[in-house]
């Protein structure tokens, strides 16, 4: 594979269960690139809120959150580790309630607003595959390569059930439906940084293809422009 310039960051966005992480953490690793879970810090700052007692659109309590927030991702074995205040939450926060949890404090501006500037700095030096909603339309939008990840809801959900049942957890696939149209619905409507796809990004169905199939797809399309 062709050297790609030091400074590249590749942008994955799309809605859940796409299959923006097992991508992004594949192609991160095939090309020797950092891999930024911007989800996992929302997850964080939710799972913060919670612990705090925090309404969830209480905007001044979320600034007490984000004021003393102690946040570092680690790469994991599968998932990013996510320590908050030196405490692993990599799995507490990994779960369909801490999806909902996120999507809430994520949709208020002084959240996005301290997430962005925290993602931005990680990547300042680039070699980092970026995944999440805003990643090639607002944290990172001059990256070069951007991709937005689709695929139909019930294949997202049938998904999301697989990769909860393989880490031992319970999971019932029409209740798991309700939550991703919950979160689209959440994550498209709100006016800070919707789920949008960025105008220069390639957009892939995945509905009907292999992971394997939309990895080699991507590092192509990387490797080729
Ligand atoms: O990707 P993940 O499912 O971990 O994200 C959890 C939630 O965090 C999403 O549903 C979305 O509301 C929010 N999020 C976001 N912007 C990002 C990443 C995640 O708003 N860049």
């Amino acid at each position: 594979m062709a050297a790609l310039p030091k400074n590249e960051i590749i942008t994955i966005d799309g809605p859940s269960g796409s299959g923006k992480s097992t991508l992004s953490r594949l192609i991160a690793s095939r090309l020797g690139y950092t891999y930024l879970d911007t989800g996992a810090m929302y997850r964080a700052v939710g799972f913060k809120a919670r612990k705090m007692g925090i309404d969830l659109d209480d905007v001044q309590g979320l600034e007490g959150v984000l004021a003393n927030l102690d946040l570092q991702l680690a790469p994991g074995q599968g998932d990013t580790r996510v320590l908050l205040d030196q405490e692993d939450i990599s799995d507490a926060i990994r779960t369909a309630e801490m999806g909902l949890v996120a999507s809430q404090v994520s949709a208020q501006p002084v959240v996005r607003r301290k997430l962005t500037q925290m993602q931005q700095a990680m990547g300042a030096k680039g070699m980092v595959v970026a995944e999440g909603r805003d990643t090639g339309t607002v944290v990172f939008p001059e990256a070069r390569h951007k991709f937005y990840l689709d695929a139909t809801p019930a294949e997202r959900a049938r998904r999301r059930c697989e990769q909860l049942r393989e880490k031992g957890q319970q999971a019932d696939e029409e209740e798991i439906l309700q939550q991703i149209i919950e979160r689209d619905d959440n994550d498209s409507s709100r006016t800070v940084a919707p789920l949008k796809a960025a105008e220069d990004a390639c957009i892939i169905d995945s509905s009907k293809m292999t992971v394997d199939q939309v990895l080699v797809f991507i590092l192509e399309k990387v490797e080729n422009l």
